[in-house]
């Protein structure tokens, strides 16, 4: 199947005078017949469903259809993407462990990777997103045992480089997770270039509607577990009665135990209801992204062309310094996000902002309709100049998130908005 038929018929193919459209299974338990049923089912986990904290019948469909669409072996979803990156990392990672990530990341991440992995005792090691292989070689410690990055930056923008840092993470027998939150499986799929684990924030364009807040991990299953460097997946798991998660689940490993190990324990899974609209978005997701790809393109032009403009940030135009990585991993676009920095600093940022009729203010992006954020004084109001600088923002910075609007009609409320900041 082609990715436009995977988002509607991937994970739910139901049988003679089954729902045509996937059930909300609104339960926290399932029943068996009998005590033997029960334990057969604490031995295997995988073999049949237990409790709606870590699984779930129509959640487990958007896994399978997620997975499907990043070419993957597994997926578990999440209640929010920072859950998925932090159980991507927590299952991989422990207390006296360090990773490598750029630092053009989303803010919320940063803060997670900065602050409170920090104080669980896992270091993050920051290279710089353009560092040339020898460097980022450099940077690993004996410690090292993964390597994190965003393939395209929220909201830099920066497009990640994910086979360059494929090959530094595998030279070092260590795997190479990618958070895929903008381009989405439509625009770029990070196993095919040699990503092992993708994560994402469900609550962007794959929801697309602003309805719910969720996120996914994604196993390609390629990466080994067995290389000597990660014994969490090769000794008996005491807290599963001795399970060896590369035995009794091969390639599978490192899914089953994010479901077995940390998502029994830490219960961040979405509930049925916040599925079912989860996959509503993915249904239309190939035909939105092309969409997104077209109006953000015609957009970034129409602001390059702008007097009030200092510079437009989009990969997809040419000229960006990006462009030929964008050309290589999202050949079909990048995206409805452009972020662009006007003149005037920051105060003209916000008057144009506040100027704006159509496109809404709001700490959210990738949505259906078109929308704005100054992220200096929003997402990434925690971060310190230093990191601001790091992460690629600017104060006079503005991320702007094409929706699916007549492009006419996003275009047409820009120029009223800068006409505005004349007056
Ligand atoms: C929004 C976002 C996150 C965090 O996701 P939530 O669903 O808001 O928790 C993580 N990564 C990226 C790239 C994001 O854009």
């Amino acid at each position: 199947m082609e990715l436009e038929t995977k988002c509607l018929h991937a994970g739910y193919t139901p049988k003679n005078t089954e729902p045509r459209v996937v059930p909300i299974v609104q339960s926290t338990t399932y029943v068996y017949d009998s005590t033997d049923d029960v334990a057969a089912v604490f031995d295997d986990p995988t073999k049949s469903l237990i409790y709606s904290r870590f699984e779930n019948p129509t959640v487990m469909a958007v896994e399978d259809k997620i997975a499907a669409l990043e070419g993957g072996i597994g997926a578990m979803c999440t209640s929010s993407g920072q859950a998925a990156n932090l159980l991507a990392l927590l299952n991989i990672l422990k207390e006296g462990d360090s990773f490598i990530s750029t630092p053009a990341i989303y803010g919320g991440t940063i803060n997670l990777f900065s602050v409170t992995l920090k104080r669980m005792g896992i270091e993050c090691i920051y290279v710089d997103p353009d560092a040339s292989e020898d460097e980022i070689n450099a940077a690993f410690k004996e410690n090292t045992k993964a390597v994190f990055g965003e393939t395209l930056a929220n909201p830099a923008l920066n497009v990640f480089d994910i086979e360059k840092f494929a090959r530094c993470a595998h030279a070092h027998n260590v795997p190479l997770i990618v958070d895929n939150t903008f381009p989405t499986p439509i625009l770029c799929r990070p196993f095919e270039f040699g990503a092992d684990i993708v994560t994402h924030s469900t609550s962007k364009y794959m929801d697309g509607h602003a309805v719910q807040v969720g996120g996914v991990i994604v196993d390609s299953g390629n990466f080994d577990w067995t290389n000597g460097k990660f014994p969490e997946f090769t000794e008996p798991d005491e807290s599963y009665h001795g399970t060896i998660y590369t035995k009794a689940y091969g390639k599978a490993a490192y899914i089953v135990k994010a479901r077995m190990q940390l998502m029994r324990d830490f219960g961040c899974y979405p509930s049925a209801q916040s599925a079912f609209y989860l996959n509503l978005g993915l249904e239309t997701l190939a035909i939105r992204m092309k969409q997104y790809c077209e109006n953000g393109l015609t957009v970034a032009k129409y602001l390059e062309s702008e007097p009030h403009v200092e510079s437009v940030n989009y990969p997809g135009l040419e000229g960006n310094k990006y462009h030929e990585l964008a050309k290589k991993y999202m050949p079909e676009g990048t995206s409805g996000v452009i972020s662009f920095i006007i003149k005037g600093g920051r105060s003209t940022a916000v008057k144009f902002m506040d100027s704006l009729k159509l496109a809404s203010n709001e700490v959210h992006v990738a949505d259906i309709r078109t929308c704005v954020l100054h992220p200096a004084s929003a997402t990434h109001r925690q971060l310190t100049d230093e990191q601001l600088e790091a992460a690629g923002i600017n104060g006079g910075m503005i991320r702007f998130s094409v929706g699916l609007e007549s492009v006419n009609d996003v275009i047409a409320d820009l120029k009223q908005a800068f006409a505005a900041i004349d007056k």
